[in-house]
């Protein structure tokens, strides 16, 4: 096989560890079990002391002493088991068969889990406690790095409930909703499909079934959707109980903690992302505006795939091949980190320097290997702060995409790499802000250098399915979700409902422009069933355009733009969305102009493409 040439680098991760057995492992092991007994300990105080949390003041110097040892030894004992878990995980990405990685996996969660619980007691007291005690605790160097996830806890206050409620509701969740949301993972794991491939029907699982939505041809694509769609239908009414339950849940216990101010579904939401609802207003009614926008990169690419209208199975079809193009070139790794290399040095030199290091350091990982387990990621290692980028290279023209997203990532956490871990804590909001700079900055010279109009189609028709996606799709699940919050609150919705529902949203969204709606992505997709969290959908059409509308201010500010940048990326872990954009990009997230412009450079994106066909 010719891939081998194509194949990215080994990771190494020995500076860290050797292996599993290796001295420093062992010790790092055996003290962060001692120190998660020791916090165990110290926990008791706290637990005692939570019983009198509203009568706490700046005075209780001893318990302060304590709050300030114990913050230090958690801090110390978290970077620990960070740095193991990383390492561990990063064995399994290679070969999920590890059995050794494994089990050590299982061990280091629950001495992790462990270490959470010792806290519980101490953070509330941080969260309730009166301001004079809280005060006496953050002017403590301990305490710092914790100010801004603190401050925003506090802002919660008024809709807490009594310790004892707090607790129960915490333990009921284990049987509550996080067992619905069990639920939907064990359906959605162990239920099987038929798919017709190549004439002959394949028993698979939904992960493989959906996967065909990238093949090349358009019967395979419409034989995995029909797949899933008719397996989901069989589970219709246990999905539709698993969403009426959650919503349910959810929406008493708001109402619970609305004695003194009313809590709307989305509040919560919105805190836990750290955006205002006037920014999600602002965002969604530009999104709303420029349906168009989306709507017409779809008919490009159903013109691309030579139909009328494109159905829900062709959205992830991969760009078709021109008769002209012939055998698709490769790309190497070595070509691929130069390309990224040159772009970032565009922006800055130092950010082109970065990607040398991660290169010279052997911090990437794009072998190609049977056992190697599917997707990419950035991770980082807690105690040298260095950052990892895991994949499969295989010379795709999506592969560099990749490369260039998690080195993305990987930059983002290299720039943050002197700040104390919890600073380093960004909300999902932010996360994707340097990774889809990245990937546009990369395009953008992939465009330039691109020899012929064939190349330039391909590159541009990503941009084509980021626009179906954050414009269309993602709104659409956003809608789907608050007219179903809305409805829930006065009673529980049919299997028949939440696909007339779904049916309406994709309508709102994608208009006319598909063959048929996605009625049944209620089943579907996970995210809507997911336990901890609620409008998990959002937060990505906010990222991307948050990160083009960066990538605007590249021009605008010129020469001062990378260092205002590097400050941005720096304070995403303790900083609001807003006040980041106002200080280092001079704009208001509440105001539509902002996102009108991102939407601008969707519009030229998608114009671009049209100049070519
Ligand atoms: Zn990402």
């Amino acid at each position: 096989m010719t891939k081998a040439n194509f194949e990215g680098p080994h990771w190494d991760n020995g500076v860290e560890y050797k292996d599993l057995t290796a001295a420093e492992f062992v010790v790092d092991l055996e003290k962060l079990r001692r120190n998660v007994e020791r916090l165990k300990e110290q926990s008791t105080l706290f637990d005692e002391e939570l019983a009198r949390v509203t009568h706490l003041s700046g005075s209780d110097l001893e318990l302060i002493e304590a709050a300030v040892r114990m913050r230090r030894l958690a801090d110390e004992t978290f970077v620990l088991g960070a740095n193991l878990g990383t390492y561990v995980s990063c064995l399994l990405s290679l070969n999920g068969g590890h059995t050794q990685a494994r089990n050590m996996q299982a061990i280091l969660r629950q001495l992790m889990t462990r270490l959470e619980e010792s806290l519980t007691s101490i953070e509330l007291i941080m969260t309730q406690a009166p301001d004079g005690f809280v005060s006496s605790c953050l002017s403590r160097a301990e305490f710092q790095p914790h100010l801004f996830s603190i401050q925003k806890q506090r802002e919660w206050r008024p809709y807490l409930l009594s310790l004892e409620e707090e607790k129960v509701l915490t333990r009921f969740s284990v049987n509550g909703p996080d067992a619905w949301g069990t639920l939907y993972d064990n359906i959605a794991s162990s239920l099987r499909c038929e798919v017709k491939l190549d004439g002959q029907d394949i028993s698979m699982g939904l992960a493989r079934a959906a996967g065909c939505a990238q093949s090349a041809h358009p019967l395979e694509r419409l034989a995995g959707y029909r797949a899933v769609e008719g397996a989901w239908s069989t589970q219709k009414e246990a999905c539709a109980s698993i969403l009426n339950a959650l919503a349910g849940w959810r929406l008493d216990e708001y109402k619970t903690r609305s004695k003194n101010n009313a809590l709307h579904f989305l509040d919560r939401p919105l805190h836990e992302s750290r955006i205002r609802r006037s920014t999600l207003d602002a965002m969604m009614h530009v999104v709303e505006k420029n349906l168009e926008v989306g709507r017409s990169a779809l008919r490009l690419k159903a013109r691309e795939l030579n139909c009328e209208k494109l159905g829900p199975w062709d959205l992830f079809a991969p760009v078709p091949e021109q008769e002209t193009a012939g055998e698709t070139k490769k790309i190497s790794f070595d070509d691929a980190v130069e390309l990224i290399r040159d772009a970032f040095a565009d922006v800055d030199p130092e950010m082109g320097q970065f990607v040398e290091l991660m290169v010279k350091n052997r911090w990437i990982e794009g072998t190609v290997g049977d056992s190697k387990r599917p997707g990419a990621y950035c991770t980082r290692f807690a105690k040298s702060r260095t950052p990892r980028v895991y994949m499969t290279y295989k010379g795709t023209m999506e592969d560099v995409g990749t490369l260039a997203h998690e080195l993305g990532h990987a930059f983002h956490n290299w720039v943050m790499r002197d700040l104390p871990l919890p600073e380093t804590w960004y909300p999902m909001t932010l996360a994707e802000t340097a990774s889809i700079f990245a990937e546009t900055v990369v395009s953008d010279v992939m465009l330039k250098r691109a020899p012929d109009p064939v190349s330039r189609r391909k590159i541009l028709w990503g941009d084509l399915g980021s626009a179906e996606s954050f414009l269309l799709n993602i709104p659409a699940r956003f809608w789907f979700e608050s007219d179903f919050y809305d409805k829930r609150q006065e009673r529980t919705l049919s299997p028949d409902e939440f696909s007339e529902l779904m049916s309406q949203a994709w309508k709102r969204a994608y208009g006319n422009e598909l063959s048929e709606m996605n009625s049944m992505f209620w089943c579907s997709k996970l995210h809507f069933h997911i336990s901890g969290t609620s409008f998990y959908n959002y937060p990505y059409t906010f990222g991307y355009l948050f990160s083009l509308g960066v990538y605007a201010q590249r021009e605008r500010q010129g020469k001062d733009f990378y260092t205002n940048y590097v400050q941005l990326l720096r304070d995403t872990g303790r900083m609001g969305a807003e006040e980041l954009a106002r200080k280092y990009l001079n704009v208001d997230l509440g105001q539509e102009e902002f996102w009108q412009a991102s939407v601008n450079m969707v519009k030229r994106q998608i114009e671009n493409y049209v100049a070519l066909v």
